[in-house]
């Protein structure tokens, strides 16, 4: 028999979701908040479909909501894509990476990841036929090292994949990197993925360094969103591309084939949310700020040490005072023995650092998740 994708197992994710199942672990991990969707959300989505919105959405995305989505990436970031020919509704920023990867990589090329990184990268650069090349962020930073970057790319480099806020460190990158960024695509002639799912949770009066804000990067760049992080959702699982006409015709080509269309009733219902609420996506980074502080503040009576976090819903937390089990060890002994479940980072990477001891944990949830997570903690 063939194998497909011989690298890939079951996702770290869903294992680490089971083993917490299975001993009543506060799960931490996989991450998805426990709190509610916005009720504007849930009843708009109601009464779509009680109005009969239940058909094929157009291929493209309910103009609707594609229309939304343009006044908001205009009212973020000073760029108004075109509803028609840039702004592509996808079923999950997982659906989005896939296309855009299948759209502009062919067998035998190359495309650039920086690890630690999100684990679909990888598989949908293999399912193209092509090669990830993998270059290591700074182990304690998470901050690129862009001369290693260019040192990486060679005649057959198609694509750059980049994320910010970022999976699984929080890391955000600074108007310095994106200008970085934009120099070593356009000498070499490169596409770029720009996976700004979190693009909403950011810190501390930081700026989103959103690729559609550089005009040198948004002739050649997918920038990849997701509902499902900004509304509390994610498994209504939709998501979406913005890119350049030209990019977008090709991104399309796979979409059409891949799903034709997503989930037409939540498309209605995103479209209403953003148009008459959005404070929500407004206020999200404050709204988080506070469940990350409040996170860490519990977490400096344990002997857990704390890794800066400057965007997304996740912290790093370095258990070297703890235990030397490595990492997937630690995460295992961590659900069974003290019924908190994290994941661990080395799944992230090609090749772990080596002695790193970091853990992932998730803080979009309730306090009382949050307490039930803590007081097991402080036994450590
Ligand atoms: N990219 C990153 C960095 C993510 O964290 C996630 C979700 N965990 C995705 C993409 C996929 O998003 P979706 O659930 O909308 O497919
Ligand atoms: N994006 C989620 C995370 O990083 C996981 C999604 C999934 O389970 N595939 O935790």
């Amino acid at each position: 028999p063939v194998t497909k994708l011989p690298k890939v197992g079951t996702t770290i994710f869903t294992t680490m979701s089971a083993l917490a199942a299975k001993h009543q672990a506060v799960n931490l991990g996989q991450g998805f908040p426990d709190f509610d969707v916005p009720a504007l959300l849930v009843d708009a989505l109601a009464r779509a479909m009680r109005a009969g919105q239940n058909q094929y959405a157009m291929m493209t995305g309910a103009p609707a909501l594609r229309a939304a989505i343009a006044q908001k990436t205009e009212d973020c970031y000073g760029y108004r894509p075109d509803p028609d020919t840039e702004i592509t509704v996808t079923s999950g920023a997982s659906e989005a990476i896939l296309n855009a990867v299948l759209a502009v990589v062919r067998a035998g090329e190359e495309v650039i990841v920086l690890d630690p990184c999100y684990d679909c990268y990888e598989p949908a650069i293999d399912m193209a036929g092509a090669k990830a090349v993998h270059v290591p962020l700074d182990a304690s930073s998470f901050a690129p090292d862009w001369e290693r970057v260019r040192a990486a790319i060679t005649p057959k480099t198609r694509l750059l994949m980049i994320n910010s806020p970022h999976n699984p460190s929080g890391a955000m990158l600074s108007a310095d990197d994106m200008n970085e960024v934009a120099a070593i695509v356009q000498e070499h002639g490169l596409y770029l993925l720009s996976d700004e799912v979190y693009e909403h949770i950011v810190f501390d009066g930081a700026r989103h360094e959103s690729a559609l804000r550089y005009p040198a990067l948004r002739d050649r760049t997918f920038v990849i969103s997701s509902f499902g992080k900004t509304y509390h959702c994610t498994g209504w699982k939709v998501g979406y591309c913005v890119a350049p006409p030209a990019l977008s015709v090709e991104f399309r080509k796979v979409h059409q084939y891949n799903t034709f269309c997503t989930f037409h009733p939540a498309q209605l219902a995103f479209a209403e949310m953003i148009e008459k609420a959005p404070e929500h996506h407004r206020e999200l980074g404050h709204f988080y700020q506070e469940k990350r502080d409040a996170f860490q503040a519990q977490l400096a009576e344990t002997r857990l040490k704390a890794l800066p976090v400057p965007g997304g819903y996740f912290q790093l937390v370095d258990y070297s005072d703890v235990s030397d089990l490595d990492d997937r060890a630690f995460s295992e002994w961590l659900t069974i023995e003290k019924g908190v479940t994290g994941i661990p980072l080395s799944p992230f990477y090609e090749t772990p650092p080596v002695g790193q001891r970091l853990l992932r944990l998730c803080f979009a949830k309730n306090p009382e998740t949050v307490a039930a997570a803590m007081a097991r903690l402080k036994t450590l």
